[in-house]
């Protein structure tokens, strides 16, 4: 141990023993004055300094979520939340005037578990006073490239419910506070916009972007977050000036080495006055690129104020002297303040602000650092983290649905609902995390698999079982496994392997019937399926490809997969197929194997869509909707470039950058060996392109779109060169430069070949400054033809050159980008390099004129079925015959009665308070995406959520923790279009200036009319969700309100017609409800 760390250590020791002696009931008790109230006052006539004291704490990076909690492994890192918010609290409760901001709820809320009574008392009354403030607030503060909206929302619900139930309504963040994500979405704004969040701040936007921002006064803005929704989208957002940093030298951290403040009168290290002149310049550099006489100063960093006084007894003094000097004539004013102090600040000061309509993608912080590798670094965690999603949305459907709820379901559901908050931090999903902290987020979530797992379980046997009459073995505590097999991704489950007789339930968490084709790992090609009304189905037997068979450490017997359609699954329910291998003389298995097709081309496909290989096994054409064109599918790598870091010429591929071996690219095979799989369920062409890239191209004969189901690893690196792995798609469409990809797998935006919205961009990497983050979609198209593919995950993507798409699927890299993680992207599993499978969803066709659904409008019903596919689980069934399952056993279920109309998703439905539920409804297209599925919808709540006691339903903010109709933000009124930057003055000009609006005629009065509430009273009004509410309540409120459809909204009495419970829909539209249950 060095001295320096016994120093720091003994430092704590005596931090401990300060917070448990702190006397927490001297501090009188004040009343309830948290939100903007409580914001210190700023001085009208000079440059008010915000000074924002915070820890950036990551919720695993360098370190595993627990090591950062409790401050364990110092030699990776110094950083313990645990001694941080100890000694914040104890900070805070010295001295009123002190402000803090918290961020973290999965940090927060494990702390606040281990605290006495009285601390969490003395917490309630720093939050209830405004001087510890939740920003953000939930689970963690999650990516924006890599992350789904679904598990944006839910980590965002859970973590403000925790803030809510525990502090009410002075627990709501006001303000977003993305600091360190790297890049921007729009849907993130669009859903802090919903969520009802006033407004967001970051730190990380292109370094030009950024420059020509502050340049220009343009680094504060109303972002329209939605191209369908409006200004209920629209998010006021700014980059912070450094980051969220200190200025040079004025980080007062013990983690830092810079100068405190020494004041002693005659000592010879005084420094007041140099000190004071650096940061005063600062600020007034620093006010110089901002529009009103406020500027926020973050004053902190990653996992400061472990020893919270130091930072503060520095910050102190900053103050105090900087503002005497305002009796010397200085006009700059200090204060303790927060974002949403600041936020304020800009608010009331009533000017224009400049609007954006694209996103911040991709971030580069100089010429040669483009963060476009973290959107496909660690692919197999990124798609654990969507299987994750998947289970957890299933598991809260079914703890909603259960007939009995055991005590263990609750905490079952909130240990996976936390596992995929983590998920979502900014080093889990992206991937830029150390190897052993990417094992640790993998071993949660299969923790958290097994949680659920086990209610699931519960929860279908309640549902099939519904007498013991039948039941064979009296003793067991559960008749079916309703075992998940958690290897289906390496075609690989023992229940169906090693059972003669087994079943398969698959559950349906769409609120549509459903067809499915399933596939199910099997040793023998001879089985009979027949279904809950005991038709035996058609089945087809696929070899498993050889690649595939071949995985080293795949311990499996399966040599085939058996195909069948599972056709009317019902919505939010299950249907039960009974499964039972035949004697080898009754062999159903079709598959013909064609022979190898090496001289003419071969085709794949059914009357929607067909695909042919050329005589070397690349794909080579595609016809459909009666067109037929030229398509190629390859493989190919790029180099990862490899230098010292020192400067930026010399930077690496790493786990966030992206950057290729000057931009060279090498074909992964010349030729391709086929081999041809025919059926009448599905055709498949399985490719192996060399001994570390293979893929299966299959189409089934219902679908109108092909499936690319690669296999690539382990990454060769004998060679000494890291190697970036994509699949690229070529066509004949000329698309001009013009692609699309998808915000969080939501609203598509437009990207343009070397150019940026706002700016006159210079790109230096010409493949990686092009690069975007795909999290569902990527597509492209001319006036005839269109093409699209979906992605199974997160993945980089691109269209370089006109009618090509490609996608990034895998990296594995031999040096540091010198980003902090400290190790090279060089995954491995076995004592190899890690191998990922996955799938590409091919569209092709007519952009316009198709007959019938559009293609868009196909791309996105299949998205939702690709992102929530029936659950499949697995169950012995050797103790029951066929005919004794079918009668004994109650087979199939649904939840809901009424099936929604196509474009409507349920997007949530899960357990909330006690007899409540959380429902989210979503309209799943985009304006004029189709003709007659981009239409507003209506439907009536009631009849969908049949299976339930409903009593009332009343609407909430995207979060679903304030009401609707009581959530008022704050408006910013858009620059007139004439506005020119340089006609805003600074602080130091007179604020008659032209542009500047006076105090008194606040340009929002206009949007809100009567309405508007003082800007003051905004934080403090009582939105917040009432645990208590009780029935009488609810039907008195007017809360509900329908949006009829010319858009305005009507309240209606809550009375028993159900008619009353009829919602609209319009496109993109997300419409959240906490459901009232009858009690029993
Ligand atoms: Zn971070």
């Amino acid at each position: 141990m060095s001295a320096k760390t016994s120093v720091w250590l003994a430092f704590f020791c005596a931090l401990c023993c300060l917070i448990h002696d702190a006397d927490l009931r001297s501090i009188q008790q004040k009343a309830s004055q948290c939100g903007y109230q409580s914001c210190h006052p700023t001085k009208p006539n000079m440059l008010n300094v915000h000074l924002v004291a915070h820890t950036h704490d990551d919720v695993g990076w360098l370190k595993t979520v627990d090591q950062y909690y409790y401050g364990s492994e110092t030699r990776i890192q110094k950083a313990g939340v645990q001694y941080i918010i100890d000694s914040v609290v104890e900070a805070l409760l010295r001295d009123p005037e002190k402000r803090f901001i918290y961020v973290e709820s999965a940090f927060f809320f494990k702390w606040w578990k281990e605290q006495t009574t009285k601390v969490q008392d003395a917490v309630k009354m720093l939050v209830e006073q405004g001087r510890l403030e939740f920003i953000g607030g939930a689970w963690s503060m999650n990516d924006e490239a890599t992350t789904h909206y679904q598990s944006v929302i839910d980590q965002f619900s859970w973590g403000l419910r925790l803030l809510n139930d525990t502090f009410g309504e002075c627990g709501r963040p006001r303000v977003g506070w993305q600091i360190d994500p790297f890049g921007h979405s729009r849907e993130m704004a669009s859903m802090f916009a919903q969520m009802g969040f006033d407004g967001m701040f970051f730190g990380r936007l292109d370094y030009q972007d950024k420059d020509e921002r502050l340049m220009t006064k343009n680094a504060e803005m109303i972002w329209h977050g939605s191209a369908n929704l409006g200004e209920e989208a629209d998010l006021f957002s700014g980059a912070l000036y450094n980051n969220y940093q200190a200025p040079d030298g004025f980080c007062f951290d013990v983690l830092c080495s810079d100068a405190p403040i020494i004041d002693g009168k005659h000592s010879p290290d005084n420094n007041v006055k140099e000190r004071i002149d650096t940061f005063l310049d600062f600020a007034k550099t620093q006010s110089q690129y901002y529009r009103t006489n406020n500027i926020i100063i973050t004053m902190g960093g990653d996992f400061t104020y472990q020893a919270a006084q130091v930072y503060y007894k520095n910050l102190d003094k900053l103050i105090r002297y900087a503002n005497e000097r305002q009796a010397n004539g200085s006009n700059i004013n200090l204060l303790y303040s927060t974002p949403s102090c600041y936020l304020k600040s800009l608010h009331d000061a009533g000017i224009t602000w400049p609007t954006k309509s694209d996103d911040f993608f991709p971030y580069a912080s100089d010429p040669h650092a483009y963060w476009t590798g973290y959107f496909t670094s660690r692919p197999t965690l990124k798609r654990f983290e969507r299987d994750g999603n998947h289970f957890l949305q299933v598991c809260k459907q079914l703890s909603a649905l259960a007939p009995n709820k055991p005590e263990e379901f609750a905490p079952h559901l909130t240990f996976m609902r936390e596992t995929l908050g983590i998920m979502q931090h900014h080093d889990a999903i992206t991937g830029t995390e150390k190897e052993a902290v990417a094992l640790d987020y993998a071993k949660r979530m299969s923790v958290a698999f097994r949680a659920c797992g086990a209610t699931t379980r519960n929860v279908l046997n309640q549902l099939t079982v519904q007498s013991k009459e039948n039941v064979k073995d009296k003793a067991a505590k559960y008749v079916f496994e309703f075992k998940t097999c958690a290897l289906l991704n390496i075609t690989s489950c023992p229940v169906s392997e090693v059972n003669d007789r087994f079943a398969l339930t698959l559950y349906n968490p769409l609120a549509h019937t459903i067809s499915e084709y399933v596939r199910i790992p099997v040793s023998d090609p001879n089985y009979k399926i027949i279904d809950n009304k005991g038709v035996t189905l058609e089945t087809q037997a696929v070899p498993i490809p050889t690649p595939v068979i071949n995985i080293k450490h795949r311990n499996s017997t399966a040599k085939y997969e058996l195909v069948f359609l599972a056709t009317n699954i019902p919505p939010l329910g299950y249907r039960t197929y009974y499964i039972e291998k035949l004697d080898n003389t009754e062999a159903t298995g079709k598959t013909r194997a064609s022979p190898k097709s090496t001289t003419s081309v071969t085709v794949i496909g059914n009357s929607h869509i067909k695909l042919g290989f050329d005589t070397n096994g690349f794909l080579s054409e595609v016809t459909a909707d009666g067109l037929t064109r030229l398509v190629s599918q390859e493989f190919l790598f790029y180099e990862g470039a490899v230098g010292n870091n020192a400067e930026f010429l010399n930077r690496s591929s790493g786990a966030y950058i992206f950057r290729p071996n000057e931009n060279k690219i090498h074909f992964s095979a010349d030729q391709v060996e086929i081999e041809v799989y025919k059926g009448d369920l599905v055709q498949e062409v399985h490719q192996k392109f060399n001994d570390w890239i293979s893929q299966v191209v299959r189409v089934y004969n219902k679908d109108s779109f092909a499936e690319f189901e690669w296999l690539v690893g382990p990454i060769p690196i004998d060679d000494g060169i890291g190697k970036e792995v994509i699949t690229r798609f070529n066509s004949d469409i000329e698309s001009d430069g013009i692609f699309r990809t998808d915000s969080n797998g939501r609203e598509m935006i437009k990207r343009k070949l070397n150019h940026r919205d706002t700016w006159s961009v210079r790109i230096n990497e010409e493949v990686a400054g092009n690069y975007y983050p795909i999290t569902t979609k990527i597509d492209l198209e001319d006036d005839t033809a269109r093409m699209a593919i979906l992605t199974d995950r997160a993945q980089g993507g691109s269209s370089l050159k006109d009618g090509s798409l490609e996608l990034m699927v895998h990296r594995r890299l031999l040096r540091d980008d010198a980003f902090g993680v400290g190790e090279a992207l060089n995954e491995t599993e076995f004592g190899d390099g890690l191998i990922a499978r996955g799938k590409h969803h091919l569209f092709f066709g007519r952009s316009t004129d198709r007959e019938g659904v559009s293609l868009k409008a196909l791309e996105r019903l299949t998205q939702l079925e690709k992102l929530m596919p029936t659950w499949k689980f697995f169950s012995n069934m050797e103790a029951y015959s066929a005919d004794e399952w079918q009668t004994s056993f109650t087979n199939t279920f649904t939840g809901i009665s009424l099936v929604l109309p196509k474009p409507v998703n349920l997007l949530t439905l899960e357990p909330w308070h006690e007899n409540q539920l959380l429902v989210r409804f979503e309209h799943i297209m985009e304006n004029g995406e189709d003709a007659s599925y981009s239409k507003p919808v209506q439907f009536n709540v009631k009849n969908v959520l049949s299976a339930f006691d409903i009593e009332g339903i009343r609407e909430t903010t995207l979060d679903g923790n304030a009401w609707l109709d009581e959530t008022r933000r704050f408006q910013f009124a858009p620059d007139p279009e004439e506005a020119a930057f340089n006609t805003y003055g600074t602080f130091e000009e007179p604020a008659k200036s032209v542009h500047l609006l006076s105090p008194e005629k606040p340009m929002l009065g206009v949007k809100y009319a009567e309405e508007a509430l003082p800007a003051g009273q905004l934080g403090a009004q009582s939105n917040r969700i009432k645990r208590e509410t009780n029935s009488e309540q609810i039907n008195k409120d007017e809360g509900r309100s329908s949006k009829s459809s010319d858009g305005a909204y009507n309240s209606f009495k809550a009375d028993s017609d159900s008619q009353d419970y009829i919602i609209e829909l319009s496109p993109m539209e997300i419409r959240t409800f906490i459901v009232y249950l009858k009690t029993a």
